[in-house]
Order: C-alpha cells, then structure tokens, then sequence
C-alpha cells in the first residue's frame, strides 16, 4: 500500500544547540539509516516511498487548536532570539517559528494526501514535535501541536466525524489531552511512565463535559517493557478504538519509551515497537481502510531512533 514519507530540510532552522537532545541529528539519523537500508535491500518497500515535501501551515489552521494570541506571539519570540519560549521549557532560535510552521504543514499534507486517495497511510518525519504543545503554550521542546491541527484539519476541511489519537511516546502528551478533553468527537489514548514529565495522564483523568470517556490514560511505572506495553495494546487500546469507530486514526509515534532512551526508564525493544504498530495497523484495516497519519514525537538515542522509525515506515508500506 503506498505510504507518505512528509519531510522537508528545513527542520534544522530549529537548531538547540549541541547538548539539546531534541536536535537536528535526530531526522539526519533517520534518513541515512533509511538509505543505507535501501541500498543493503534493493527490494525494500522503502524504495516505493511517495516523498512529500510539506509546506507552511497557514495559520487559520494552527489557530483552530491554539489561542491566537499565543500563536501571533511565538514568531516575535524567536525574533528576540530568546534561548526558550517563555510559556515553557522549550529552546528556540530565531527561525524555530518557521520550522514549526514546515513541520504542522506535515501533518496537514499526510491528511490531504490519505483523504485524496493518493496514499493509505502517512509518517511525518519532522521536527519539533507536538504533542505537549497546550492550546496556550508550548512546552517540553513543542511549539505547535502537530497531531491536534492535524486532526481539527481532517474534521474541518475533509469532514471527517470520528478520530482517534494514539500516543505512545513515553511522556503523557498532555497538550492532545487538554486541547480535546472535552471533544467526543477525538478520542484521546496514551500509553506513558509515569510518574514522568509532565507529571499528567493519571488513570483517573478521562475527558470532561461532553468529552468524558474520551480519554484513556494506561501510566506504567519506570522498568514497563514490551510485555506490559503489548497486552496494554490488546486488552486495552484495540477493543476501545474497534468500539469508537473511528474514521481516521493518528498516532504519536516517540520512540522514546525504548530501553536505550536516556529520557526514560522504561524497556521497550524494537520489537515491543513493532508489536504495537502491528495492533494499531490492524485497528486501522478493520475500522477505516487503513488510514493512519503517524507522527514523530519524542526518541533520542539516535541508534534506536533510526532503527525503530525506520522499520516503522516498512510496516506502514506492508
Ligand atoms: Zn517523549
């Protein structure tokens, strides 16, 4: 089935600095993985990837997740050249806001190129990530919520009813959370070590107002491993999303639940990856014709990184 691959260089504008660990090398580390894999496998469903180069989200967009204010105030922040967003610790330069603007523009061309019918699925292979981003402020090296104008974008745009969000980066993706918590219409599950930054996505918050039952939060404690991650994927995740429904689903694909990630304390392997995007790619088969837009969120031992995404792509292209 053809698969997306969303990238475009100018990630790098959003340059942190050299012991940051949301960095350039991470996407460098990806791609030249991909390429050796491609050249080692002349066969490899990586050779029929459709390359996407995404363009500047427009801001009615963005805004349609985030408070204006906060979205007019971020360009003149990096303008100032402030070492961090002041709503958050998140290090910028001066050209971050363009790099967030490419990198929510990725998100909104998987979605058309999936509804258009030109692909099955989409990996937004871009950077900075999204998913701690609030509707009033970034935060834990986050700018704009990709994942969540992604979704507003499917809805508004291509009118889709139902989606469901995925999260199973190691840290609560709090911002998907808050801005959707009290929507129905998205379905907000996160899988994440806790107690763990940002110290939210406790069991017991699951949606408020209309959107109660709307979230699920699975935290697992520091040393969770595949078996533990797996049978949360099984028991748990596969028979909520098969009773929503959904018509699209997104997932926040971090790596860095992954045993050799310095940011946390839990085990995942390669495999334990695998295992989980083979649960949510059945999930998307049965429920709505494959569609699954996946984003890159956290993962910073770049080894791990590399391999996990790049066999990632390869499941998505089977
Ligand atoms: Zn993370």
């Amino acid at each position: 089935m053809p698969t997306a691959f969303i990238f475009h260089p100018d990630h790098v504008l959003h340059h942190t600095g050299p012991f940051h660990p949301e960095r350039p090398e991470r996407i460098q580390a990806i791609l030249s993985h991909i390429e050796d894999e491609k050249s080692r496998e002349p066969g490899s469903p990586l050779h029929d990837l459709i390359h996407l180069e995404p363009v500047s989200a427009d801001l009615s967009w963005i805004k349609t997740v985030h408070e204006p204010s906060y979205v007019d105030a971020v360009p003149g922040w990096c303008r100032q050249n402030l070492r961090d967003l002041p709503t958050g610790d998140t290090t910028i330069c001066q050209e971050s806001y363009q790099a967030a603007l490419l990198t929510a523009g990725a998100g909104l061309a998987g979605v058309d190129a999936i509804i258009d019918g030109r692909v099955d699925n989409a990996f937004c292979c871009m950077r900075p990530p999204g998913h701690h981003a609030e509707s009033n402020r970034g935060m834990g090296f986050c700018i704009f919520n990709n994942i969540a104008i992604a979704v507003r974008y499917a809805q508004q745009r291509h009118h889709a009813e139902r989606v469901v969000i995925i999260d199973w980066d190691v840290h609560h993706g709090n911002g998907t959370q808050q801005i959707f918590e009290e929507d129905p219409t998205v379905f907000y599950i996160s899988i994440h070590q806790s107690p763990h930054y940002p110290f939210t996505g406790l069991s017991g918050e699951c949606g408020e107002g209309d959107g109660e039952g709307y979230t699920l939060n699975m935290p697992v404690a520091a040393g969770a491993g595949n078996e533990i991650y797996i049978n949360a994927f099984k028991d748990i995740v596969a028979p909520a999303v098969t009773r929503y429904d959904p018509d699209l689903v997104f997932l926040s694909a971090g790596f860095d639940a992954h045993c050799d990630d310095p940011l946390s304390g839990t085990t995942v392997t390669e495999e334990g990856f695998a295992d989980m995007m083979q649960i949510v790619m059945d999930l998307a088969d049965v429920l709505c014709e494959s569609r699954l837009v996946s984003f890159l969120e956290g993962g910073y031992d770049l080894n791990a990184l590399a391999q996990c995404v790049t066999e990632h792509i390869i499941m998505l292209t089977e």
